[in-house]
């Protein structure tokens, strides 16, 4: 998995979690918030139908004092509790909750009315005032019952939205907890991913490149873990990888070098002996010992000198002094010094008549030429002609030394001019460290040309530099 990904999903889940767990919350606050506006409504319903009910008994027995006694405190009285059963009478119909207790309200008002109604017409009457009190408390009675089951009615609704409150309470008190608890299993759980996902991984990580940079080569890193530590591990195995492949070729350059250098040392060991003044040798056998040391000391300072250019151009030190030539005349140099070497092969010059100017370095375009013509002989061990041909092609001044001796195989051909590459059949058979092309390649490249190769193994080889020319 991602760390990005994990990351995501447990912020995602934290935050679904988080939502959903205050939506309830807030859905069983608001829930509990109306059932204990219900339950004030109820009381205050309660309040009201117990008001009512002292003031018509209030009002009733004022009205019977009045009647029997004349006195104005009992009228006075009477005034008062026929007001305030009229304002406790509007009162109860303000709390009504359910259509049981709006009719119950309706029945009592009526009720009410029907008393207050029924004393005034038995007052007009002018009956006894004890008739008048009977006859008006049967009245009283019926309304004093309704307003009697209205506060039985509103108590029960009272207790019920107490309970639904409670209930509420206890609800949100368990599911607090609960997500409480989810949210500790969550954390802990994310804890445990983290160390497994990713701490684990990452110290793994740190310690193996802590053993590789103590001096274990051998040290890679498991490749486990999220994506991003398994691509750190991946690219630190390439790098060891790579730096292993490195060091294996150094190792096979210097086994290479010390081998190229014990050829030409041992035979000039060998012509030194020989060379001693107490061995009386012939003067034509002396001079064929000389020319043998010197074609050996020649060979070593190609060498030296392949090795030195190796190490600049890797080092980014390769410098050309560059000047106007004619490639021409680079070509005349480089025949001449080879014509006489090799008694099996002809040297042979194809020349334009016009001149082919160049800006260049010289000394670095013999070099490479020089290379060309030395491996034209060295891999054509049976003889035959190197032609070296210049010719001027558009912008192009080209230099080319063609062979016909044993050629390259198509697999070979891209390869040959990486360092320290040599083909399959030339390994064994033929002195070198395969540094002459890659050196050529860098200096032709350095000179903003290319160099290139057609060849056929068995027919022979092309190879060619083709210099930007100058007018
Ligand atoms: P070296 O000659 O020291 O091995 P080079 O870099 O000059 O190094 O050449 C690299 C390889 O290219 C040689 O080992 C050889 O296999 C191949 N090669 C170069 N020139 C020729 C050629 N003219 N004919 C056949 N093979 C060649």
């Amino acid at each position: 998995m991602k760390l990005r990904t994990f990351f995501l999903l447990s912020t995602a889940a934290f935050a679904a979690f988080a939502l959903s767990t205050i939506g309830v919350l807030v859905v069983a606050a608001s829930s509990t918030r109306r059932a204990a506006s219900h339950m004030s409504e109820a009381i205050n319903s309660v309040h009201a139908a117990a008001e009512l009910q002292g003031n018509l008994l209030a009002h009733n027995r004022e009205a019977f004092l009045a009647s029997i006694t004349e006195d104005p405190e009992h009228h006075e009285l009477r005034e008062s509790a026929e007001s305030a059963v009229r304002h406790w009478t509007r009162a109860i119909g303000l709390y009504v909750q359910t259509p049981a207790e709006a009719e119950l309200v309706a029945s009592s008002e009526r009720a009410v009315a029907a008393y207050l109604s029924e004393r005034a017409e038995l007052e007009s009457r002018e009956l006894p005032p004890l008739e008048v009190y009977r006859d008006a408390t049967t009245a009283l009675d019926e309304a004093y019952g309704l307003v009697d089951r209205l506060v039985d009615l509103n108590l029960a609704e009272a207790r019920a939205f107490q309970a639904d409150v409670e209930r509420q309470e206890r609800f949100a008190t368990a599911f607090g907890i609960g997500a409480a608890g989810l949210l500790l299993i969550a954390i802990t759980a994310l804890i445990g991913g983290l160390r497994f996902l990713i701490y684990q991984p990452l110290f793994r990580l740190r310690e193996r490149i802590a053993r590789y940079g103590a001096g274990d080569s051998e040290a890679r890193v498991p490749v486990r873990g999220p994506a991003e530590v398994r691509q750190i591990a991946r690219v630190f195995n390439d790098m060891a990888e790579t730096l292993a492949r490195q060091r294996e070729a150094q190792l096979r350059f210097v086994a290479a070098v010390a081998h190229e250098l014990r050829n030409p040392l041992s035979t000039i060991k060998v012509s030194a002996d020989l060379l001693a003044p107490s061995l009386h040798i012939p003067d034509e056998k002396r001079a064929e010992v000389v020319a043998a040391v010197r074609r050996q000391v020649l060979h070593l300072d190609r060498l030296v000198g392949d090795l030195l250019d190796t190490a600049r151009i890797e080092a980014g030190h390769l410098e050309l002094k560059t000047e106007r030539c004619d490639l021409r005349d680079l070509a005349k140099e480089v025949a001449t010094l080879y014509g006489g070497l090799s008694e099996v092969h002809r040297i042979v010059l194809d020349l334009p008549q016009a001149p082919v100017p160049c800006a260049c370095d010289p000394v670095r375009v013999t070099q490479v030429l020089n290379n060309f013509v030395n491996n034209a002989i060295k891999y054509s061990p049976h003889g035959g002609t190197v032609r070296i041909r210049v010719e001027r092609r558009a912008a192009e001044a080209i230099l080319a030394v063609e062979d016909d001796g044993m050629g390259i195989a198509s697999d070979d051909l891209s390869r040959i001019f990486e360092p320290f590459r040599r083909t399959g059949a030339t390994r064994e058979t033929i002195p070198g460290v395969g540094l002459g092309l890659s050196v050529a390649r860098r200096i032709v490249e350095a000179h903003g040309g290319r160099i290139e190769v057609d060849s056929e193994p068995g027919k022979g080889s092309v190879f060619r530099m083709r210099l930007p020319a100058v007018d």
